[in-house]
């Protein structure tokens, strides 16, 4: 991909961005676009830092440590599963854990946090379509999260993430987003030590306009912005 390709589509998803948010009564700066790279090199990542992107997020662990070095100054996101044993090598690198499904998980990521004297930051990840492919907790199991949340003290809830199915042909994500929207609001008003609702993870290139225009507050966009990945992750 050439840079002014590059710098093409940065702007078309922006002024996609844009307009999504203005038709939900809101404006570009209430989203943030985190740019995913996962399969791309260093250099495509700080040309497009370059040209503005302020976040960006990888799905495994040994990417974030590997490219870690070689990037410009940049949020980094951890946006896939993660194990317990790979905490160690992004718990002082990322803003924000996206993929948190377990309590174990969680106290895992508590116990690092301390070992650094950091807070980590995530979002539970929740399986809103209960396709079994999918990971994340039911809805039915985020209580118990938000409830173990308050007993551990380097670990703060910022809010929800999900990936959502495929879409294809007319069929869209407006019912999952919508039901994710709801569970998001839900929570806010309830009372949760150490949790706050403050980010909706959800909208992928194939449908982050949707997702904006249902509430969500945060994108993870990949091959709008860099091109279909050679290898599939
Ligand atoms: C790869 C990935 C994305 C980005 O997907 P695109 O369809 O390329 O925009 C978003 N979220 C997660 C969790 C991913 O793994």
């Amino acid at each position: 991909m050439t840079e002014r390709e590059l710098k093409e589509n940065l702007e078309d998803v922006e002024r996609r961005i844009t307009a999504a948010a203005e038709k939900s009564g809101r404006s570009r700066g209430d989203i943030t676009l985190v740019a995913v790279t996962k399969t791309h090199g260093t250099e495509l990542m700080n040309a497009a830092i370059r040209l503005g992107v302020t976040d960006i997020g990888e799905n495994r662990p040994q990417a974030i440590r590997d490219k870690f070095g070689g990037v410009l100054p940049v949020k980094w996101h951890m946006i896939g599963q993660l194990q317990t044993n790979k905490i160690k090598y992004i718990i002082d690198k990322v803003c924000l854990i996206h993929s948190v499904d377990s309590v174990h998980l969680m106290e895992e990521i508590d116990k690092q946090a301390k070992k650094h004297g950091i807070t980590a930051n995530i979002l539970i990840e929740v399986n809103i379509s209960g396709e079994e492919t999918k990971s994340g907790v039911a809805p039915s199991e985020l209580e118990e999260l938000l409830v173990r949340a308050g007993g551990l003290d380097s670990v703060k809830v910022k809010g929800l993430m999900t990936v959502a199915p495929k879409i294809d042909g007319d069929i869209t994500n407006t019912l999952h987003f919508d039901n994710m929207h709801k569970l998001f609001i839900d929570i806010g008003n309830k009372k949760y030590d150490n949790v706050s609702m403050e980010y909706l993870s959800m909208g992928m290139s194939g449908d982050f306009e949707t997702a904006i225009e249902c509430g969500s507050n945060m994108v993870r966009v990949g091959t709008a912005i860099f091109g279909a990945r050679e290898y599939p992750v």
